[in-house]
């Protein structure tokens, strides 16, 4: 019979697993249950939409360990697979993550990216059926359609390809059998240990670590020694156990759970090497009667900042999962919790279109979103390390979230919000921020840029700060958008140290700059009449200590804003009106007077020149940098 070969990408995939470097081999039993489970669920749908008329008691796994032939069998009695379906399905990564594993690995060149990297990809990805070559050096799947006639069987010892042939077997379903690998000759303590998978207590405690909660018996034949009956003497009986407990974690009560159960499922289920950073169990009854599971990760999944993404929880409705991700259940904004709703209110049969107007979804989903929101205040107040961690993960997601509808989410989220402060030197809330107020503070101040550092230089920073003032940093680029639609906080608005709003000096200090303004009317007309297409104005400021100009922004859209926008993509860009700002206090402005006086060219040239020094101090990019250094190699060789 001739060998088929695997996609070049499974291929890979096949080889990283036989050569495995993951340390947790254990898991290949895991995924194959669950692929079990999955396809006995597949069946048992099908039965109750089409009446075929099976119920969940019909359904089981059985595990069979034989020692002799080294062998372990996995045995369901689910769907099955048809001939084409075992060529889909084992002949290529087919299925879930695996598909978009080719796409982070490449297709099977070596060397790029690392094993190391591969592996946690692959971890990210959950490991599906190839898993079961990290253990077995061959493996063979039997498997009958439900309602078909014919089986086949899929046999392949790694990656040199498989070979499928048609094969007799009873009932309906697939039974896996892996020919488990030889220990390696050594002494090491370390070495691996592939035959404590033939071993009926170590197959125990993995499925209970793993697969306590699928719903259907996972059932093997165990060794136990009884007393003979009327006699002291005792004798070894075979005896057909079930080994898991079959109650979804979800629907038992928190005082029977551990940190650890929740974890375990998380990760089991969706797939990540890392505990969660929390959960949220809850049980609700009522206008609405379910069950939830909600975990927030602890880092964002390989491809949750890709268009790929889908954010939703799992449905179920009666312990029968009817969706893999409802999206509906979860506002943007919190994308990235992951986890699952058991409602008894739901139909088995309802379509996406008919969920989406759905009011006890609706009722569910409101009611999911405010338990995430009270766990984040939660971790806010009395964890407040493992909170800045889930801030800096997602905390772009919450303040996108405020952005992006418009204000309309902010009251549960604002609260949620930290930036970077001043005088703290670390992140703030806001309402910590307003306890710390002055008196006479009429705004809550903020200064944008890329980084703390960049923000420290800017001359506007300095001068609110010596007012005494804290500042809030806004390092993200959807910082200053997220304020902006908050509008304000507690009665208090937001006031940029960058705008020309910005109103710290006393009435008398605004008298002697109103003046001097006034008596460099011409002087300023002149220079704004060189910048025209640039500034709205010109003026004197009382803002700066040491430079001799900065540039401030005067309408809803600043001028860090108009530097964001410009990074986007598409041509038409908004700009933001700006203001050129002169330090009243500084020699320059006696040459600049002197020039109006006598070289009204040159004072054009230097309205040009402060106006890009401005735009540097800012972190602007010059539009025409070259003409900038020739106007300043000028004068340096006057
Ligand atoms: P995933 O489970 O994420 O889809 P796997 O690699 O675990 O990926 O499995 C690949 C596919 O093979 C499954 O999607 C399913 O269609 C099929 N499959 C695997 N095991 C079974 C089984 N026991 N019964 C029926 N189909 C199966
Ligand atoms: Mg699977």
């Amino acid at each position: 019979m001739a060998k088929k070969q695997f996609k070049a990408e499974s291929k890979r995939l096949l080889e990283l697993m036989i050569n495995s470097i993951y340390t947790h081999k254990e898991i290949f039993l895991r995924e194959l249950i669950s692929n079990a489970s999955d396809a006995m669920d597949k069946l048992y749908f099908k039965s109750m939409t089409e009446n075929i008329g099976l119920s969940r008691g019909d359904f089981e796994i059985f595990i069979e360990a034989d020692g002799e032939s080294r062998t372990l069998t996995i045995t369901d009695n689910g769907i099955g697979m048809t001939k084409d379906e075992l060529e889909a399905n084992l002949g290529v990564i087919a299925k879930s993550g695996t598909n978009e594993f080719r796409k982070q690995v490449g297709d099977g060149v070596p060397d790029v990216p690392s094993e190391e990297d591969e592996m946690s990809v692959i971890g990210q990805f959950g490991v599906g059926f190839y898993s079961a070559f990290m253990v077995a050096n061959k493996v063979e799947v039997r498997s009958k359609f439900y309602g078909s006639d014919e089986a086949f069987l899929w046999t392949s010892s790694g990656a040199d390809g498989y070979t499928i042939e048609a094969c007799e077997k009873e009932n309906h379903g697939s039974e896996i059998k892996l020919y488990i690998k030889e220990n390696p000759a050594s002494d090491d303590e370390n070495h691996e240990d592939y035959e404590e998978f033939l071993l009926e207590y170590k197959v125990r405690s993995i499925v209970k670590k793993y697969s306590d909660y699928i719903r259907y018996p996972i059932k093997m034949e165990s060794l136990q020694r009884k007393k003979k009956e009327d006699s002291e003497e005792f004798e070894e009986v075979k005896e057909i156990q079930t080994l898991n407990s079959m109650v979804p974690i979800w629907k038992k009560n928190k005082s029977e759970l551990k940190d650890e159960n929740y974890n375990e499922l998380y990760k089991s289920k969706f797939h990540d090497f890392v505990d969660p950073i929390a959960h949220i169990h809850s049980k609700t009854e009522g206008t609405a009667t379910y069950n939830a599971l909600i975990f927030i990760p602890k880092k964002p999944p390989y491809d949750f900042y890709t268009k790929e993404y889908e954010k939703g929880l799992q449905l179920y409705t009666n312990g029968v999962m009817i969706m893999e991700k409802c999206g509906d259940l979860l506002p943007d904004y919190f994308s990235f919790a992951r986890g699952l709703v058991d409602s008894e209110d739901l139909s088995l049969n309802i379509s996406r279109e008919m969920l989406q107007h759905d009011r006890q979804l609706k009722i569910i989903a409101k009611s999911i979103e405010r338990s995430i929101k009270n766990e984040l205040k939660k971790m806010l107040s009395n964890e407040r390390e493992k909170y800045e961690e889930f801030w800096k993960e997602f905390g772009a997601q919450i303040k996108f979230g405020i952005y992006n509808t418009y204000g309309q989410a902010k009251d549960g989220l604002q609260d949620l919000l930290m930036f970077y402060s001043s005088s703290e030197e670390k992140n703030t809330t806001l309402e910590e921020y307003v306890v710390r107020m002055k008196e006479d503070q009429k705004s809550i101040y903020f200064a944008s840029g890329e980084s703390i550092t960049r923000i420290n230089a800017l001359p506007q920073v300095e001068a609110v700060k010596d007012k005494g003032f804290e500042i809030l940093y806004l390092t993200d680029n959807v910082d200053e958008f997220c304020l902006q639609m908050l509008v304000e906080y507690n009665e208090k608005n937001f006031m940029s140290v960058q705008s020309a709003d910005l109103d710290l000096e006393t009435e008398d200090e605004k008298a002697e700059i109103k003046q001097k303004n006034t008596d460099n009317k011409q002087l300023f007309e002149l220079m704004r009449e060189a910048l025209a297409d640039k500034v709205q104005d010109v003026r004197f400021s009382q803002k700066l200590k040491t430079l001799p100009v900065c540039v401030s922004g005067a309408g809803a859209l600043s001028v860090e804003m108009e530097k964001i926008l410009s990074q986007m993509p598409g041509d038409k860009k908004a700009k933001a009106d700006k203001i050129l700002e002169i330090n009243a206090n500084h020699a320059i402005c006696d040459k600049l007077q002197f020039l109006y006086d006598n070289d009204k060219e040159m004072l054009k040239t230097y309205a040009e020149i402060l106006y890009s020094q401005a735009m540097l101090i800012e972190g602007i990019n010059l539009e025409n940098p070259a003409e900038f250094v020739g106007q300043i190699a000028e004068l340096m060789t006057r």
